[in-house]
């Protein structure tokens, strides 16, 4: 099973060594041809606004608009999860607009731009070590959307079908288990 981590910025080989820990092999993606190679694909945290503009440059955004309507999964996580977004707080534009949600950037507080917490997930035994840099926060949803996490009352995690996003960076822990959770969905997907 080959998942991709989208290349263009942001933290690539933490997701792939964390992928191949789940289980399945992780591929960087650099070139839209590349996604005919791939079941699942996870968009890295790193800066939404850079990675959305890398995107367009590189001819990625209906390419991966295609990829998701094949019912291929997707997973953003940080930056991934408000490029993934349908609506960005305080911003005209959005990027893939393929989930249904309102995201905020930045969203936790100065003190708090950076931490590291234990969060129970949905569909996930025991707590999740996760780490949070200059996070965004998922403000409300649609009837689609499933939240899987929250932290203090704001939503963190969530699931949309095949689309999964969170808020934090669950790469940078040896806690691979949000991974293998979203290795569960591509090899249901690819059934
Ligand atoms: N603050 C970044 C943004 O708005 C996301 C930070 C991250 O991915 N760690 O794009």
């Amino acid at each position: 099973m080959k998942i991709g981590v989208l290349a263009l910025q942001g933290a690539v080989a933490e997701h792939i060594r964390s992928i191949e820990l789940a289980g399945a092999e992780g591929v960087a993606i650099k070139r839209v041809e590349q996604l005919e190679e791939i079941e699942g694909l996870i968009i890295p945290g790193g800066e939404s606004t850079t990675i959305g503009k890398l995107m367009r440059k590189y001819d990625f955004m209906d390419a991966i608009r295609e990829f998701s309507s094949h019912g291929k999964p997707i997973f953003g996580t940080c930056a991934g999860l408000i490029v993934l977004a349908e609506r960005i707080d305080g911003q005209e534009e959005a990027h893939l607009e393929l989930m249904d949600m309102t995201v905020t950037r930045n969203a936790f507080g100065r003190q708090r731009e950076s931490f590291e917490t234990d969060l129970t997930i949905k569909g996930i035994e025991e707590p999740v070590r996760a780490v949070f840099i200059r996070a965004p926060l998922i403000q409300s949803v649609g009837e689609q959307v499933d939240v899987l996490c929250e932290y203090k009352g704001e939503i963190v995690t969530a699931r949309q079908g095949h689309l999964l996003a969170s808020s934090f960076h669950p790469e940078l822990t040896d806690d691979y288990r949000l991974h293998s959770y979203f290795v569960k969905m591509v090899e249901e997907a690819a059934k």
